[in-house]
């Protein structure tokens, strides 16, 4: 309790002194002051967390102590018990009106002294929790998923006082859990884990009922599953709680509490767990609105490749990078042939699936740090790091290839399409700024429709 300092203000030195003994053998940090100025000055220097203050002191009284060290927002936040002779109704009104806690007439039994202390020790604690569950919230302001993720990581244990913990969001039409964020050592590399929701009995009951489940020994618990032994095993007595995040009445996941320590939280800590539930329920979904309006941003919607925008916004990147480490960064384009036709004879609807058989097709033969992107119509455009030309047209051919031998069934009959592609790389004959080898891979694409189409020309 040492982490908690009381002020100790009185004229007379024999029951400072007392006091003083008395105080500190309770277990918390003490100071002293023997007036009114001095104990304005020590609570401005110490920041003690109480103080108890004497009223009828010589130059300064209590009261008007009690009202500087209110007034000034660097002390406000200390608690004030009068421990007074002054035993008249008015004094009290006055004492408790200028801000004090508490009000104690002297002479007072230390028996007594020590309740009031207790009962400041109780609303301390109290505000004490509402100050850390401010601080998380306002930590939890952070819009992007990873980032928010990190920080959750890093706070959490502000307000759930647990060994460990972990985060699973639900899919409901995967019939899913998929962890998101935790702190448990063996979950390493883990991040993004599907569990499906029959296999994690405990969760499965707070996402069910949408209440919160605990168990003192999960061991011994109905939740526990074959497959959860060996895991569960290392912790002696293994509590579990969990505690379903909910947005409105949907149920968005589990915050779920694991360790040791037997008896880890109390009935009336639920309330406040749940309240810090809810603060990280709505950051989460805060963040994951931020992703799909972000991902929105920057995505064609038919094909779900990345839109000529941020095409032109990681081409600016990738150049920069390539330029800089005087690497090879190749751009490939490609637009579909006589795709009118297929528009013509088969329907806007069909024409639509093409298209998204062409993005099919693309990721196919792509790499991961390819950019893929839809560039206009039927067009599509490529950025290759690292990649020379000769290696991106090889890829190009392949995904010529493929599309030449693919056929897709409309209406029973059988579709068919080509691709006529260009390539060109960061250095390549005339290449010297960026839009450059964009003006070249377009006139190579159009050198392979004006030489017969179904062709590569890099
Ligand atoms: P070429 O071999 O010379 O490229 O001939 P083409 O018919 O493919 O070229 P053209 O540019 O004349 O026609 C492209 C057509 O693509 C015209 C347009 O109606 C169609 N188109 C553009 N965007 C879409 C789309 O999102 N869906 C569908 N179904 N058709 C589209
Ligand atoms: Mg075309
Ligand atoms: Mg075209």
């Amino acid at each position: 309790m040492d982490d908690i300092s009381v002020l100790l203000v009185d004229d007379e030195p024999d029951l400072l002194l007392n006091l003083e003994a008395a105080v500190r053998a309770e277990g918390y940090r003490v100071l002293t002051a023997t007036n009114g100025q001095q104990a304005v000055d020590m609570a401005r220097a110490h920041r003690p967390h109480l103080v108890l203050l004497d009223v009828m002191m010589p130059g300064m009284d209590g009261f008007e102590a009690c009202r500087m060290i209110k007034d000034d927002p660097d002390t406000r936040d200390a608690f004030v018990i009068f421990l007074s002779a002054k035993d008249v109704t008015q004094s009290k009104v006055v004492g408790l009106d200028s801000g004090a806690f508490d009000y104690i007439t002297k002479p007072f039994h230390y028996d007594e002294l020590f309740a009031r202390l207790r009962s400041f020790r109780r609303e301390f604690e109290y505000r004490k929790k509402l100050n850390e569950m401010m601080e998380f919230s306002r930590s939890l302001n952070v819009l992007d998923f990873d980032a928010l993720m990190t920080t959750i990581e890093k706070k959490i244990g502000f307000i759930f006082k647990s060994d460990f913990f972990s985060i699973f969001l639900w899919d409901h039409d995967k019939g899913q859990l998929k962890l998101i964020a935790d702190n448990h050592d063996d979950f390493v590399d883990l991040k993004g884990l599907e569990i499906p929701l029959e296999k994690t009995p405990l969760m499965e009951e707070v996402i069910r009922t949408c209440h919160p489940v605990y168990v003192s020994d999960f061991h011994s618990s109905k939740y526990r599953t074959e497959e959860r032994k060996g895991s569960s095993d290392k912790y002696r007595d293994p509590y579990a709680l969990g505690i379903p995040l909910v947005m409105g009445d949907r149920i968005m996941g589990v915050l779920n509490l694991n360790g040791n320590s037997k008896g880890f939280f109390d009935l009336p800590d639920l309330t406040y767990l749940q309240l810090g539930a809810e603060h990280l329920t709505s950051a989460i979904s805060n963040a994951l609105q931020y992703q799909r309006i972000m991902e929105m941003a920057v995505t064609d919607p038919l094909t779900g490749l990345y839109n000529r925008r941020y095409f032109y916004e990681r081409m600016g990147m990738e150049w920069d990078r390539a330029m800089r480490y005087k690497t090879k960064m190749s751009v490939m384009m490609t637009d579909v042939d006589f795709f009118k036709k297929v528009n013509d004879t088969f329907g806007h609807v069909c024409g639509d699936m093409i298209l998204v058989q062409t993005a099919l097709m693309l990721r196919k033969h792509l790499r991961k740090i390819d950019v893929i992107a839809r560039y206009g119509g039927e067009e599509f455009i490529v950025l290759l790091p690292e990649t020379p030309k000769q290696n991106a047209a090889i890829v190009a051919d392949r995904i010529r290839q493929d599309m030449e031998s693919s056929s897709w069934d409309w209406d029973g009959k059988q579709v068919r399409v080509t691709l006529s592609l260009g390539v060109e790389d960061t250095h390549g004959d005339g290449v010297k700024v960026m839009d450059d080898i964009i003006r070249i891979v377009d006139e190579k694409l159009y050198q392979a429709k004006e030489s017969g189409r179904n062709k590569v020309v890099a």
